[in-house]
């Protein structure tokens, strides 16, 4: 190699504006969950100017109901998958390396309530070492540096052995289902898989079981005066809220995950059952009918799904059978939308200890291992038999209002994405 080419790493710090300038245009295309199609044209624009192949997936719904990991997302039933595609391009490389899928989601959360922001969540708007916007961290920034660690190798000639593939994904917030999961059913299996989720300085290797459930009392209706005629619903719904409050906190108790609880505030909180909604009654002059609760349970890896759903439905029966109208009339349990199996990482596996050690060779930081409290795309690779984790930029206020992501942060990201690719796929030396 001529002394004077730029290594990936130097073109990587030699270029960082236009990483900037990148993650500033992806965060100025509104991307909420159902509305991922203008942000996939974008990228694949992007990928062709960069020849890595890039070719629109759609989902399928039948071929995804035959999947083990499958539900119904709710951002299916009020859009469909039409004009929802993924977007999956390829580095080839130059034979007998290892293969890599680095992945990332397009789709955010909405911004709502904008009036609390202190700026313009689509305006990408910079403020010394973060760039602003919904979605900056959680993940256009990581998307972007996918897609500028492999524009580093190119532009420095730099041929990996093992092929490269990308893969940005629809839905993820709302459970991945045709996103990652359908990309699973769908394309070449890799040797290992990487997301730049936010993370930290840690390596995210596990996530939540989590799974959604509705419970529906039924009473009679009155008018306010003969109150006495009616059967109040709201009032009969809350002993079945004393009985999930107290599972959750016996739940909390007796079940704990240490890589859920590595940050302080998260001790003893490894599992959370979270009463979400609430709908009942028209007016304060008659007797509410009908009381709607929807919940949201998160598990760490250990248990099953169906162990939890009989918990839960246990659970509410026993305080049913405490109440003489609601041992008469039992109220109903739905179980919807998210329904996540948990999991977790190896993380002897050598690919993690690659990552690892990249990460301390950069910054110097030994990363601790995380995960476990919230639901993940990297599960369905690890479901379907390709190690994976997750590791991305540094954030703040995801989900929240002010988002905000680390410049320094999303660069040393694209740095350890780099190295981590030539070690693990090889590089090809006579060029
Ligand atoms: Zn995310």
């Amino acid at each position: 190699m001529n002394q004077e080419e730029p290594t990936p790493i130097t073109w990587i710090r030699n270029n960082q504006d236009k990483l900037v300038k990148f993650i500033q245009e992806l965060v100025r295309i509104p991307s909420v969950t159902g509305s991922e199609e203008e942000i996939q044209k974008f990228i694949y624009k992007k990928l062709t100017e960069l020849d890595l192949k890039p070719k629109f997936i759609y989902p399928d719904i039948e071929t995804l109901r035959k999947s083990d990991y499958y539900f119904k997302t709710t951002s299916y039933t009020k859009f469909g998958y039409k004009n929802r595609p993924n977007v999956v391009g390829i580095l080839k490389g130059a034979g007998k390396g290892k293969s890599i899928c680095l992945g990332g989601h397009v789709d955010v959360v909405s911004p709502e309530p904008i009036e609390q922001w202190s700026r313009d969540p689509w305006s990408g708007e910079i403020d010394g070492d973060f760039i602003y916007g919904r979605g900056a961290g959680d993940m256009k920034a990581g998307v972007a540096t996918i897609i500028f660690a492999l524009q580093a190798l190119k532009e420095t000639k730099t041929r990996l052995q093992g092929d490269v593939f990308i893969e940005t994904t629809i839905e993820e917030e709302d459970g991945g289902i045709g996103g990652t999961l359908y990309l699973r059913l769908t394309q070449p299996k890799a040797d290992a898989a990487l997301i730049p989720e936010f993370s930290g300085p840690a390596i995210i290797i596990a996530s939540a079981g989590v799974m959604y459930f509705r419970v529906i009392v039924t009473g009679i209706p009155a008018h306010a005066a003969t109150a006495h005629y009616g059967v109040n619903a709201i009032v009969k719904m809350v002993p079945i809220i004393e009985s999930l409050k107290s599972l959750n906190e016996e739940r909390q108790k007796t079940i704990s995950y240490k890589y859920a609880e590595v940050e302080p505030r998260m001790k003893g909180k490894a599992t959370t059952l979270n009463i979400g909604v609430i709908n009942s009654g028209d007016w304060p002059s008659t007797v509410p009918a009908v009381c709607v609760l929807e919940c949201r349970i998160g598990f760490p890896p250990g248990e099953t799904r169906e162990m939890v759903i009989n918990q839960i439905e246990n659970t509410i029966k026993n305080a049913a059978n405490k109440d003489a109208w609601l041992r008469d009339h039992p109220p109903k349990i739905e179980w919807f939308g998210w329904n996540a199996k948990p999991h977790e990482q190896n993380p002897e596996h050598p690919f993690v200890k690659l990552l690892e050690k990249k990460i301390q060779e950069s910054t110097g930081i030994t990363p601790e291992y995380i995960g476990g409290s919230a639901g993940l795309d990297a599960r369905f690779f690890v479901h379907y038999g390709t190690p994976a984790v997750s590791f991305g930029p540094y954030g703040e206020n995801l989900h929240s209002i002010d988002e905000r992501v680390s410049i320094s942060s999303t660069l040393k990201t694209t740095e350890i994405l780099v190295c981590t690719l030539m070690d693990w796929c090889g590089v090809e030396l006579d060029k």
